[in-house]
């Protein structure tokens, strides 16, 4: 019986970066298992440029120092420098991190039971088949938690002669249908020709497809002004606006968003997960964010989640930081008088309530 060293289930974005990152040159022995490995999953990952995204630099497809916010009545413009909004797509990820790697073997399987034996695990795969290994990496998708807030999105990438690219990213343009949660557009201006548009809601219940296409079909119609255009490619996701604490013990570690990378407020893991895997070699370690972080992201998810329909606290907000400052509190490395430029920001009563909620979770 083969008892490999290490085994990684799911074969994501957190996989692909652990083995880059941790076992580039090793010789142990590895599995990765993943029931959709070959499919043609191309989705972005972006990003604000932090010191320790710099080493991925040959991989960064899109880079743009300037983007906006678009409320009714409001348009606000940030500018950075030093922390551009950066994009890397997952297949030009997956080769980097796999590049060189012949002591990995693949199985595209679902895993579907996971055993803890005397020393090992037995891993049951869907087929019948089983393995064992001495280590295990878990990165299967966490369960969706139906009663909880959510980001949920369709992205098109669409291409048009009649594209007037511009070098700014709309990161949240409000002025689309309300009628299901608070619902934004989110355009990033690829090739001279490209946008990827992508309909974006938080509310607990996630919609059906059509509904997200037509929010899109609609906006580049009659926002963008678009009249011929080809669907290109799509990319598809929900993601946790709460916390996940899946527990890791001897052995068996949780990654990415089963681990609890995802920022709660945002979305965003990518970066997260990747200062994690560089700065801490401390696996059973579990902080992806600082506490106080993590702390105000619930009071603003909190206030999200009673006030449903209000744009409200991202316009003040975003009004009160530059780009720099902004950019900074998305990737984590604010400074105390950005936190408390955003704290002071927050719509009073709201804020209140919301903090004293947060003391009870
Ligand atoms: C479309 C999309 C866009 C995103 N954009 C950004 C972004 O711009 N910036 C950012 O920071 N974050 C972004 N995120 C959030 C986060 O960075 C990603 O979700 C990231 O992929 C998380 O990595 P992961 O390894 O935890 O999960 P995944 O990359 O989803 O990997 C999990 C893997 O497990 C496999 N799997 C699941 N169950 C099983 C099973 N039972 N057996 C075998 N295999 C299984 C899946 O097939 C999948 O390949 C995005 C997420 C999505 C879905």
């Amino acid at each position: 019986m083969k008892i490999y060293d290490v085994a990684f289930l799911g074969m994501g974005a957190s996989s692909l970066s652990t083995l880059r990152l941790h076992y580039q040159n090793s010789s142990l022995s590895i599995v990765g298992i993943d029931k959709n490995y070959n499919s043609n999953r191309n989705n972005f990952f972006a990003f604000w440029l932090t010191d320790w995204m710099k080493e991925f630099d040959e991989v960064i497809k899109y880079r743009w120092h300037n983007w906006q916010f678009n409320y009714n009545d409001l348009c606000i413009s940030h500018e950075s420098k030093e922390m551009p909004y950066c994009v890397i797509k997952f297949q030009e990820w997956k080769n980097y991190c796999l590049k060189n790697f012949n002591n990995l073997i693949i199985k595209e399987q679902n895993v579907i039971e996971l055993k803890r034996l005397n020393g090992h695990f037995e891993i049951n795969l869907e087929d019948g088949e089983k393995i064992y290994s001495k280590k295990i990496y878990d990165s299967r998708t966490p369960n969706e938690q139906s009663d909880k807030l959510k980001q949920h999105f369709l992205g098109h990438i669409i291409r048009s002669d009649e594209v007037k690219n511009k070098n700014f990213v709309n990161l949240m343009d409000f002025r689309v249908s309300q009628e299901n949660g608070l619902h934004f557009m989110y355009i990033l201006p690829l090739q001279s020709n490209e946008l990827l548009v992508e309909s974006t809601v938080f509310s607990k219940a996630v919609l059906n497809k059509n509904w997200y296409e037509e929010k899109i079909k609609d906006y580049i119609e009659n926002n963008l002004k678009l009249k011929n255009y080809e669907l290109v490619e799509e990319e598809r996701g929900i993601l946790p606006m709460y916390a996940i604490n899946n527990q890791n013990s001897e052995n068996y570690i949780n990654l990415g968003s089963r681990g609890g990378a995802t920022k709660i407020s945002s979305g965003y893991a990518f970066s997260f997960f990747l200062r994690k895997l560089k700065s801490s070699q401390n696996e059973m370690n579990q902080n992806y964010h600082s506490f106080w972080d993590n702390w105000m992201d619930k009071i603003f998810v909190n206030y999200l989640e009673n006030n449903i329909r209000t744009e409200k606290i991202f316009k003040n907000m975003v009004r009160s930081l530059n780009g720099d400052e902004f950019a900074s509190f998305m990737m984590g490395t604010a400074k105390l008088n950005t936190k408390l430029k955003i704290i002071y920001s927050m719509p009073k009563l709201g804020f209140l309530r919301s903090f004293f909620q947060s003391l009870s979770y």
